[in-house]
């Protein structure tokens, strides 16, 4: 051999040789709650390779805890407000945090994160090709004036509260979905979301549903913020899980509501809580935060429609699935 003259390099080797792997989808947001249940669902598939891409604001390695290291699996540390370079086929993008608390820790961040951070999503599936849903919220209604609330509702919104960098951040991010669709041919999926629960949770996140189940086992009061009388409805993360693959499957852009319409009062929840988990916790009533919707509950006429999709799973069943979760990161055995 000549100097300086190298054999050629073994081309590379390519996960789908292996695998017969055929869609590569990304998951923003991945390491969350909503977003690790989903995962698991798409790793189930073994033509799946699913890349996630998350800064750990809200979510956890520990999530996706079962898939590190697997051949079809990859987790990046990735912040959506910065460029991202991946050659994938389908993009589930829910990088943003969804409780209360965390939205409002740093507003302009989440505000960021819905804009430019679907705005690079969006600049990516342009790129490659790839089709891309948005889990938008319930929150895009507001306070709504209109009950139960369709996708043709506009909504009640304010644009200057404490939430609104996260329920105005998401309509920026929906109307980005539709000029990208139409100006540029991008394929779109628009989730709205209403109020989901399950395993996973973060324990200490603020969230009605989570706050009552840890306040419960730790057997503290159940803080009812008043005036107790404000609804929300409660889905479980396995029914959101299947209603977000089905619309990401459909031929329907959206926006499409996905949510379990049985409706609670904050006080009817603790006392289903109370009655389930503990019995001898009492119910205390506590101030409330500005802006705080009314009332919230999905029409999943178009869901049904569109999606053959209906939630299975009732509160009361789905709680004491929640319970045995938290049960086990609290460290708190049930007594008999
Ligand atoms: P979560 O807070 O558990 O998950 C959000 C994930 O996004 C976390 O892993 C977090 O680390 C990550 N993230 C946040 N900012 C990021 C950034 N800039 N770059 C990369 N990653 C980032 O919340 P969730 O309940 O799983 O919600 C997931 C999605 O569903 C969100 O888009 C949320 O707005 C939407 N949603 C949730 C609900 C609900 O009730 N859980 C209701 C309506 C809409
Ligand atoms: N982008 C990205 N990954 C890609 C392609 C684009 O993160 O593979 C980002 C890029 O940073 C850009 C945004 O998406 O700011 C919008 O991209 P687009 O091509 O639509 O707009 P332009 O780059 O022309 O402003
Ligand atoms: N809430 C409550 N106690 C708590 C936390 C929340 O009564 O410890 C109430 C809150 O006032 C609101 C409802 O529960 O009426 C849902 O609040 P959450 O923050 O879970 O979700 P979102 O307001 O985003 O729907």
């Amino acid at each position: 051999q000549k100097a300086g003259k190298q054999p050629p390099l073994p081309s590379p080797l390519r996960f789908s040789k292996f695998f017969q792997a055929n869609m590569r989808i990304l998951v923003t947001g991945g390491a969350g709650f909503i977003g690790s249940h989903l995962v698991d669902r798409l790793m189930e598939n073994e033509k799946n390779e699913v890349i996630v891409a998350d800064n750990f604001f809200t979510g956890s390695k520990d999530n996706l805890k079962k898939w590190i290291g697997h051949p079809r699996f990859e987790l990046i540390r990735h912040d959506v407000t910065e460029q991202l370079l991946v050659e994938v086929d389908q993009i589930y993008h829910l990088a943003c945090p969804a409780s209360p608390i965390f939205y409002k820790y740093n507003p302009v961040k989440t505000i960021k994160t819905n804009v430019i951070g679907t705005l690079n999503m969006l600049g990516l599936a342009k790129r490659v090709g790839a089709r891309i849903l948005l889990t938008s919220t319930s929150e895009v209604y507001g306070d709504p004036l209109i009950h139960p609330q369709p996708e043709s509702y506009w909504g009640n919104v304010n644009p200057i509260g404490v939430r609104s960098c996260y329920d105005e951040g998401k309509r920026v991010a929906e109307t980005l979905m539709f000029d990208y669709h139409t100006q540029h041919g991008i394929e779109i999926r628009i989730a709205r979301i209403f109020n989901t629960y399950g395993p996973r949770m973060n324990i200490d996140d603020g969230r009605v549903v989570s706050n009552f189940i840890a306040q419960a086992i730790r057997g503290e009061p159940l803080t009812v913020q008043v005036p107790g009388t404000r609804t929300r409805s409660f889905c479980y993360v396995s029914d959101m899980v299947d209603g977000l693959i089905r619309l990401m499957e459909g031929e329907n852009t959206g926006p499409i509501n996905i949510g379990n319409p049985g409706e609670f009062t904050m006080i009817e929840l603790a006392e289903n809580v109370k009655e389930l988990i503990n019995s001898t916790v009492e119910i205390k009533m506590i101030e409330n935060t500005p802006d705080d919707p009314r009332q919230r509950k999905p029409d999943i006429a178009k869901a049904k429609e569109l999606l053959g999709w209906e939630p299975k799973v009732k509160l009361r069943d789905g709680l004491p699935l929640m319970e045995e979760d938290f049960r086990l990161r609290l460290g708190v055995a049930k007594k008999n």
